[in-house]
């Protein structure tokens, strides 16, 4: 093999090289990481004494971001500004190619090689190549392949930046999918879950309860005579009202399984899983005396307001097969009645029978 044929050869391994300069990094990759691979690839194309890397930060301006050896940045930093004051620096971010200079703010034996860092949509930055070699030693050809080099590098930091774009977008994306996935479960008034959740989610109860042989108790729950108390009071002071009866509840449930919902107006619908109709009594009796106790606060003036509770439930052994979440309800919703018509104030209890 003669000296030409051995040149070329070395010179398709080093291209070669440089070709797998995107497989060495592992998305998502910081600059850092980037940097890195970067600077062994330099290392096997040139004598290298030092090297710097200038991003274009937010503000358009090149600032500097590593520095190998570290003590270099602020010597890199002031060749900078002396290739700005020049006019060199601007025109090598015209020209987007490897320019070998003479050094200004360095000794005179070293070379510099300016590598921006460019795509085709915009310039990423700059590095800062330090060799020892004088400047007729660096040929052409390392030149060229340095070129390469930092294009691949450029490809890999535009890949980079967009894939961190990418993820923050989907990230907000998500985010904002679980707020509206929490506002269109929420009543807007009193932020208990609204129909559309109780809907969804009683008969899932209703299924997981039956299923698993577990008791399941639920309330409907109508405050006492509120129309006089919007028609005397005004309607805000009942908004104030139903916000202050939904935290008051909040309070007293287990709300990392109870749950409560607007059922519409002024009554609520309050799901106790795994809870017998023993038990659920308990709870209703002590919400009904709580917020009889409550005093509201409207314009100055302290309200009492009072709640009846239609409950009913049933337990493993008087689990039916299948069970619409209308028949629960329904059941509920004639104790209401029976509540109200025996004086309101009061909570009545059915175990549910199909
Ligand atoms: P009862 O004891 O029989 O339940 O009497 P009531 O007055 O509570 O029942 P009625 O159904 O006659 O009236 C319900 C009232 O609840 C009328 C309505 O204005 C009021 N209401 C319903 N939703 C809201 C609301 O979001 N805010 C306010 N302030 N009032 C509401
Ligand atoms: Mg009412
Ligand atoms: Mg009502």
């Amino acid at each position: 093999m003669n000296e030409n044929q051995s040149a070329l050869i070395q010179l398709v391994d080093k291209i070669e090289q440089l070709g797998q300069f995107q497989d060495k990094i592992e998305f998502p990759a910081s600059n850092k990481q980037i940097w890195d691979v970067f600077l062994e690839d330099v290392q096997a194309l040139i004598e290298l004494e030092g090297c710097a890397l200038f991003m274009v930060d937010d503000n358009h301006e090149f600032s500097l971001t590593h520095a190998m050896p570290e003590s270099l940045g602020p010597v890199c930093q002031k060749e900078i500004e002396s290739q700005i004051e020049y006019g060199i620096f601007p025109w090598i971010v015209r020209r987007r190619q490897p320019a070998l200079i003479p050094a200004f703010a360095f000794d005179h034996d070293q070379s510099v090689v300016m590598l921006p860092l460019a795509t085709a949509k915009r310039t990423l930055g700059m590095v800062m190549v330090l060799t020892p070699l004088q400047k007729s030693l660096v040929t052409q050809e390392n030149l060229r392949l340095l070129s390469v080099l930092a294009r691949q590098c450029s490809l890999v930091m535009e890949n980079s930046l967009l894939y961190d774009r990418l993820r923050r977008k989907n990230d907000s994306l998500e985010k904002a999918n679980k707020q509206i996935r929490y506002l269109s479960q929420r009543d807007a008034l009193t932020g208990c879950y609204n129909r559309g959740h109780m809907n969804e989610y009683l008969p899932r109860e209703i299924r997981r309860a039956i299923r698993y042989r577990r008791a399941l108790s639920l309330a409907l729950c109508d405050l006492d005579h509120f129309k006089t108390i919007n028609d005397t009071h005004g309607h805000q002071c009942g908004d104030r009202i139903l916000r202050e009866f939904v935290k008051s509840v909040n309070e007293l449930i287990r709300t990392d399984s109870d749950w409560l919902a607007r059922y519409g107006g002024e009554e609520f619908l309050l799901v106790l899983p795994e809870t017998s109709l023993q038990n659920a009594y308990r709870l209703a009796e002590r919400l009904r005396t709580q917020i009889a106790r409550t005093g509201f606060e409207c314009q100055g003036e302290k309200l009492t307001v009072t709640a009846s509770f239609g409950l009913t439930g049933f337990s493993a052994e008087t689990a039916p097969e299948i069970l619409q979440a209308e028949a629960l309800l329904n059941r509920a919703d004639k104790l209401l009645y029976q509540a109200k018509k025996e004086g309101r104030n009061r909570v009545v209890s059915g175990p549910f029978a199909s």
